[in-house]
């Protein structure tokens, strides 16, 4: 993908999904989200919107070429996941 159809892929994602980690459902700025393969490109995952989501850096890298989701997610502080989502304003 090119950093111009990147852009147009997050930001369809975000109109469709808010500005959230699609794993753990924390708010995050625009930049600060990635673009995270559902199926991993490695695994023979398209760049498809249906392929992708946003995610934040940490539960995009600790999936690397898994099919299932960050094992961070079942860690993650869920007061702190509270704390965080109370500032979403597009939900
Ligand atoms: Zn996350």
């Amino acid at each position: 993908m090119t950093p111009k159809q990147k852009r147009a892929k997050k930001a369809q994602l975000i109109s469709d999904y808010g500005l959230r980690c699609w794993w753990c459902d924390y708010c995050l700025p625009e930049e600060k989200l990635t673009l995270d393969h559902l199926k991993p490109k490695s695994r023979g995952g398209s760049n498809s919107l249906e392929n992708l989501r946003l995610a934040c850096f940490p539960c995009n890298n600790s999936r690397g070429n898994s099919l299932y989701p960050p094992k961070r997610l079942f860690t993650l502080n869920q007061s702190l996941i509270n704390a965080v989502r109370g500032k979403c304003t597009n939900s």
